[in-house]
């Protein structure tokens, strides 16, 4: 199994470190041909703008839209992945893998950014990173299932083969996320 990270921006150091402790290969993905033999990708963290900008012009927009592998979206991620985002004054491309509405920077000046630690629906409770963070605003298919929490929160969805989580799993080193989304690449 190779799990590709979308390699435009972000922290995509932090994901290797913590798929090769799962022993996972991993690959750089910077342009549509390096989709080819990867299993799964995750989409870091980053600024979803730059991520638009260059994916639209690299070709790896369409190539993702085409891509019909599993794919986690992480923070930024989210935001490329939704279906439909809040409060933008100009259209914005975003994949449409997610039934959601998500909003940008949606904690604030006094909140921006953050540790707590989140429930996850199926294996308890990991300390993660928030960091200009985006909110889930809406869910817009009743295929959409609610992975993790932050108290009352949904911060966390997985529609079909894809999952959005709308903090950082990767920096605090806790591997519950990966894991999760190593199973469903792996079909389980
Ligand atoms: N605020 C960023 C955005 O709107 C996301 C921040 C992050 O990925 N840590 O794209």
């Amino acid at each position: 199994m190779r799990i590709g990270i979308l390699a435009i921006q972000g922290d995509v150091e932090e994901h290797e470190e913590i798929l090769h402790r799962l022993m996972v290969e991993t690959k750089r993905v910077k342009l549509p041909e390096d989709l080819k033999d990867v299993d799964g990708l995750i989409i870091p963290g980053g600024e979803s703008t730059t991520f638009r900008k260059i994916m639209l012009r690299s070709g790896m927009f369409d190539a993702l839209l085409q891509f019909d592998k599993p794919i986690m979206g992480t923070c930024a991620g989210i935001i490329v992945m939704a279906k439909a985002l809040a409060n933008e004054e100009e259209p914005y491309h975003t994949l449409g893998k997610l039934a959601i509405e998500v909003e940008r920077n949606a904690y604030g000046r006094q909140r921006e950014s953050f540790e707590a630690q989140v429930e996850y629906s199926f294996d308890g409770a990991a300390k993660v990173a928030f960091i200009r963070a985006p909110k889930i605003t809406g869910i817009l298919s009743d295929d959409v299932e609610i992975i993790a929490r932050l108290g009352d929160e949904i911060v966390g969805v997985r529609d079909g083969k894809n999952v959005g989580l709308t903090f950082h799993p990767e920096i605090t080193g806790d591997t519950t996320a990966h894991e999760y989304f190593l199973n469903i690449v792996k079909g389980e």
